[in-house]
């Protein structure tokens, strides 16, 4: 660190700059008025991927559905994934309402406040447990997530990329180091408000940076070349076929299974398409693997583009009439034959939501 005081001195004094630019400076938002643990874990659940303006309607909407954890964890699992549904990750909401299960029945119903216990809890990893512990209990604990690692980064020269799991350490070590002990809420908030806010990405607003007198890349001119990063390899893309099959004037929805990737929300049938197959007949194949039922393609709704966290995919549609076979799963948990003004009863993954208008325009002019 440059300059003459010590590092203890050094660290407290950029512990006091950070809290008071805090302090005086922070976003008004709804989790920093509270000392609820339960109320601070949502909002940290839901910011773990998201960013803050996604996260606000939802926090809101949630704790209104579920104003205590008592509530969510009575609360049936699909109208939690309905509440959540838009805000993608959905394992964070299966996890959040199992967790909020145990806690009722083998806690008394009350948030842990030792690491232990909280720790071991269903999708709480270290930093949520720190985030919790730290805001809720002011507990001595310090959060890693983007933005602190960012600030870090710059502040002391870390030359380990952000985007290594193997960096962590490096990472977490720093930031213990920092740690105010007196008031680790404040100054967890003030190091991630402060990588938000000010230490961006792009363009950090170094002039207004409580802590640039501080700053190792900020007084060797090398903002710029921080946080070092790791090439990543290009997002994968699939092809995805799926059919909205018609029967009786209703409609065939699969649930996935509970666990993985967008589990337990409802869905269209379909699947990838395989070399040298078109996408209708991957639409045929898949509906056959996945429900037993024999279909024929009517006609194509629509081509859909979406990228998740790791790949992408491109989904083309089609409206399909039921031909023989009696539903018999294989992949998916559940079914329904449902009517279409039924489809906002039942959470989907944001992919599909992106041809109801279409699919429910289709059905008003073709089957009235
Ligand atoms: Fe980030 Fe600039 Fe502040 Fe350094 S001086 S911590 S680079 S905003």
């Amino acid at each position: 660190m440059p300059g003459k005081q010590s590092p203890m001195t050094e660290f407290q004094s950029l512990r006091q700059s950070l809290i008071s630019w805090y302090l005086a400076n922070h976003r008004d938002l709804p989790w920093r008025k509270t000392t609820n643990p339960y109320h601070i874990w949502v909002s940290e659940v839901m910011l773990q991927q998201t960013q803050v303006d996604t996260v606000l309607p939802y926090y809101r909407r949630f704790l209104k559905r579920f104003a205590s954890l008592e509530r969510l964890a009575r609360a049936d699992l699909q109208a939690v994934l309905k509440v959540w549904e838009g805000l993608g990750y959905y394992a964070r909401a299966r996890n959040l309402h199992r967790a909020a299960g145990i806690i009722l029945h083998h806690h008394h119903g009350i948030v842990p406040d030792g690491w232990e216990d909280f720790r071991k809890l269903p999708g709480v990893g270290d930093y949520i447990a720190a985030a919790v512990l730290s805001i809720a209990f002011e507990k001595p604990y310090s959060v890693v997530d983007g933005n602190v690692k960012r600030v870090l980064a710059r502040l002391f020269l870390v030359e380990n990329p952000v985007n290594q799991s193997t960096s962590i350490k490096i990472f977490k070590e720093a930031a213990d180091r920092l740690l105010s002990h007196e008031d680790p809420a404040t100054f967890n908030q003030a190091m991630m408000e402060l990588g938000a806010m000010v230490c961006k990405p792009q363009q950090p607003l170094c002039s207004t940076c409580p802590i640039q007198r501080m700053c190792l890349a900020y007084g060797t001119g090398r903002v710029g070349e921080y946080p070092k990063k790791l090439k990543r390899s290009p997002t994968p893309q699939f092809k995805i076929a799926v059919g909205v099959v018609f029967k009786n004037r209703r409609v065939l929805i699969t649930r996935r299974k509970p666990e993985g990737l967008l589990g337990g929300l409802w869905e269209f049938p379909g699947g990838k398409i395989q070399n040298n197959e078109n996408a209708k007949d991957a639409c045929i194949r898949e509906i056959k693997e996945e429900t037993n039922l024999s279909v024929g393609v009517d006609s194509h709704l629509g081509r859909i583009k979406h990228a998740y966290t790791h790949f992408k995919i491109v989904m083309d549609v089609y409206c399909c009439s039921y031909i023989s076979g009696k539903v018999k799963l294989n992949g998916p948990a559940d079914h329904r034959w449902i009517k279409l003004d039924k489809l906002d009863d039942y959470p989907f993954p944001k992919a599909n939501h992106k041809f109801f208008a279409e699919l429910k325009q289709f059905a008003a002019s073709a089957i009235g």
